[in-house]
């Protein structure tokens, strides 16, 4: 009975999208991956999951989670935070999502994807992404005491080249008001 209202409820937010069905029922082997983990928990397939992961998958670097439910709600989709919040946590536990909390800002989400760098511009928050193969090269040739490398990140703070044209020239503003 109460299920039943759930139910309900479910299909009256949630508009139905034969893209989604589509998109879940595919042969796309990140659908796949996380149907098989949602399966080997016993958790339900939802439109709601689904359509989060194919919104996720068109997003290329980094995103909040406001930024995510921003996108989806953009789309048409009425999906709440918490809900959004959720499918990430259980894509970061199918480990096909990683978390990064840069220093003093918001915990940003990407897919796992080949190791990368990222440099965090300190000033405007940017983060780039850089492949540095010899730090790759490096890390995938040490070897630790009674510890097995599972996955590393390297996060490098600086200012970005922008930032620092900005603090040049308030630099040269100043010197200018000085010397008249
Ligand atoms: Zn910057
Ligand atoms: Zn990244």
């Amino acid at each position: 009975m109460f299920d039943s209202k759930i139910g309900c409820t479910f299909v009256t937010s949630m508009k139905t999208d034969p893209n989604i069905e589509d998109f879940a029922a595919s042969n796309n082997p990140v659908v796949r991956q996380f149907s098989d983990y949602l399966d080997a928990h016993g958790m339900r397939k939802t439109t709601e999951r689904y359509a989060i992961l194919s919104h996720i998958l068109n997003i290329s670097g980094h995103f909040t989670i406001e930024e995510l439910q921003q996108i989806i709600n953009a789309d048409g989709f009425r999906v709440s935070r918490s809900t959004v919040y959720n499918t990430v946590e259980l894509l970061m536990d199918a480990k096909m999502l990683r978390r990064h909390v840069f220093e003093g800002m918001q915990a940003q989400y990407e897919r796992i994807s080949l190791p990368h760098t990222h440099l965090i511009c300190t000033s405007c928050g940017k983060v780039k992404e850089v492949r540095d193969p010899s730090f790759a090269a490096s890390m995938n040739a040490r070897r630790f005491n009674a510890f097995n490398i599972d996955h590393y990140s390297l996060y490098v703070y600086g200012t970005c080249s922008t930032c620092a044209r900005k603090l040049k020239r308030t630099k040269n503003d100043n010197g200018n008001k000085r010397k008249k």
